[in-house]
This record gives C-alpha cells, sequence and structure tokens, in this order.
C-alpha cells in the first residue's frame, strides 16, 4: 500500500501517522519528493482501512498495490487448484459439466434427469432443493425431501451431488452433499460462507447479481479462511440496463480471474441468459474464454418445470449440446470424458 501525504502536513502529524502505521505491525518506506512525500507500507496490509487512512486531512491519495485476498491469489498459489470429487476433477486442463434441474420436483423427475445427463457425459448431477426464489408464493423447493431424492439419483447414478445451502441452520441436512452451492443472493452472507468453510467441503460459489470480481474474491476468502480451499467460482451473469437476456453473462470474468486467482471457474450459461436457445452458443462461447467448466439446466419436461423452465434444455437438447462442448473443449486443450 502506498500512501501520498500532503506537502502541508506538519512533521508532527506525519510522525503520528508513521508511528499508527507501525503500531499496526507495518514498516514504513519514507520517500520525499519535491511535490509530495510518499510512504510504502512493507508488510500484510490486508487489515489496514484504506477509507480510513484517506479520510485523513495529511493524506492525498492511498493506493493498494497488494490484493486483499492471500488464499485466493494466484501470486501465492501459482498452480491451478483442482477440486476432486467423486472421481471427478474440476479445474486445471479438465473440462467438467455439471447438469441437472433447477428444482428437484419428484423422484421420477430428477432419477430420469440424472440419467440423460449422465449418459451425455455430465459428471455432476444439480437439483435445488431449498430454492431462494423472488416470490414467497413460488414453489420453495421439496426442502429435506428434496436432499433425498437427490441421494436416491446419486445412489442411482453414482452421479455426486450439487445442492444449495440457503441457511446455516440447514447444514445437518447437507451431510452427504458432495457439493455445498452458494447461490448468487447469498454471495456476501459472510457468516453463511464462515459456516460452509468450517464443513472443509468442496464449495460452489455464485456470483452475486451485482458484485464486482474483486468482491467474488473475498467471498472466496472468507471461505478458505477457515482453512477449506476447495473452492469453485462461478460467473452466472449480472444485472445490467439489458433486458433482452434474464442476466449478462460476464464472459471476460473467465480470463480476468484466471490472471487473479487459482481457483477452479465455471459458467452458468442457464441463469445468465434465461433462455434455453442461448445456453448453447454461450456455452460454447465459454470453452472459448477458457472456463473450466458449465453448469446447465436440463429438465425432462422443461414446459412443466415448476422453476426456470424457459431456460432449462430438454434431454435431447442437453445431449447434442454436449457433444459439441466435447470437441471445442478439446480443441482447445481441455480434458473431456464424453
Ligand atoms: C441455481 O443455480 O439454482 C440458482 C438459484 O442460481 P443463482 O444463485 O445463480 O441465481
Ligand atoms: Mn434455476
Amino acid at each position: 500500500m502506498i500512501i501520498v501525504v500532503k506537502n502541508s502536513c506538519e512533521q508532527q502529524q506525519f510522525n503520528n501517522l508513521v508511528e499508527w502505521i507501525k503500531e499496526l505491525g507495518l514498516d514504513v518506506h519514507v520517500s520525499r519528493g519535491e511535490q509530495s512525500t510518499v510512504l510504502g507500507l512493507v508488510g500484510d496490509t490486508s487489515k489496514v482501512d484504506q477509507d480510513l487512512i484517506s479520510s485523513l486531512d495529511i493524506v492525498e491519495q492511498v493506493q493498494r498495490v497488494q490484493e486483499p485476498y492471500k488464499n485466493a491469489n494466484r501470486k501465492f498459489h501459482p498452480v491451478d487448484t483442482v477440486v476432486e470429487v467423486g472421481g471427478t476433477k474440476i479445474g486445471g486442463d479438465n473440462f467438467t459439466v455439471i447438469a441437472g434441474p433447477c428444482s428437484v420436483e419428484s423422484e421420477s423427475q430428477i432419477i430420469e434427469v440424472a440419467k440423460a445427463v449422465k449418459k451425455a457425459g455430465a459428471t455432476l448431477l444439480r437439483g435445488g432443493a431449498f430454492k431462494p426464489r423472488t416470490s414467497p408464493y413460488a414453489f420453495q423447493g421439496l426442502k429435506d425431501t428434496g436432499i433425498g431424492l437427490l441421494l436416491k439419483a446419486k445412489e442411482e447414478t453414482g452421479l455426486p451431488i450439487v445442492t444449495e445451502l440457503l441457511s446455516v441452520s440447514h447444514l445437518d441436512l447437507f451431510k452427504d452433499v458432495d457439493i455445498i452451492q452458494i447461490g448468487a443472493r447469498n454471495m456476501q452472507n459472510f457468516e453463511l460462507l464462515k459456516e460452509v468453510g468450517k464443513t472443509g467441503k468442496p464449495i460452489l460459489l455464485k456470483r452475486g447479481l451485482a458484485n464486482t470480481l474483486q468482491e467474488l474474491l473475498m467471498s472466496a476468502e472468507y471461505i478458505m479462511a477457515e482453512g477449506d480451499c476447495q473452492v469453485i467460482l462461478c460467473e452466472r451473469g449480472i444485472r445490467t440496463f439489458e433486458t433482452m437476456t434474464r442476466n449478462t453473462l460476464d464472459l471476460s470474468a473467465v480470463p480476468a480471474l484466471k490472471e487473479k486467482t487459482h481457483l477452479p471457474i465455471i459458467i452458468d450459461p442457464s441463469h445468465s441468459t434465461g433462455i434455453a436457445k442461448f445456453v448453447e452458443p454461450m456455452s460454447l462461447a465459454s470453452v472459448g474464454a477458457g472456463a473450466d467448466g458449465l453448469i446447465i439446466e436440463v429438465h425432462n419436461d422443461p414446459k412443466r418445470a415448476l422453476c426456470d423452465g424457459a431456460q432449462s434444455l430438454n434431454p435431447e437438447q442437453f445431449s447434442s449440446l454436449m457433444g459439441k462442448v466435447g470437441a471445442m473443449a478439446k480443441l482447445v486443450g481441455k480434458k473431456v470424458n464424453f
């Protein structure tokens, strides 16, 4: 961190500032120029309040030269993290597809979809049991029954399961869940992040509706600070002024995040577009952008889906998409098993 001190600063005020920074456990490197004096802070500045320093009368400007995240930072962990779950790898040179319905609706539905997505090459099954719906009157999910049905589908197909946790109070129900999903609406629910970090399970962390990539990385940092290093990031579209798609898929998040972090990054083309026929082009674009995988909504009967039918592919559409995604992933040097 660099602090530019105003020329008008009196010696006593300057000394007080340096003293205060030293009390924070940091070393200070002073360089005096004609126009201003620059302080270089040496040490772990992640706990320093940049806004507080900026607010001081004697300070002209404060700039961070180091990111405030450590565990998620590629600088301290240059090698890609590969998350392994039930024989499937996410990250590194692997390309992995998670698929399944928006919500678990019945035993026959989840088992039928699980079998279909497995046949097409998906290696993880998604399905919401607790649904974060905008309206309290909309279908809220089958809750604990839904988790039970996902486990049945896992037993039947061998696919590890990914499902969203909405509240710490449900955590007991998630002990057999393979990957815990933290949805967009909870990306900055810091207490929830700390609790899932304590489980040591792989966590699929979705980007918030209006959050920056740095905020996403800081949320990953919350989980990792608890000792859980198995975090998978997910870009699922952000809010913009555009209304032709449900959200705007920020594909440049992939190369931007790849530069800053070693964590795997997957794309959700279903929630980002909201339109089934846009899922294929955006899936292919995601492969081209360098993503480590996709999470796609598939329903056996999208027209009758209780949630997100308009963006759900049927099994035939999914199978055809997987053929193209597999070919493209190989082209960009990724390992695929489909
Ligand atoms: C979901 O994946 O089921 C979901 C609710 O997604 P998001 O949190 O990205 O809206
Ligand atoms: Mn959905």
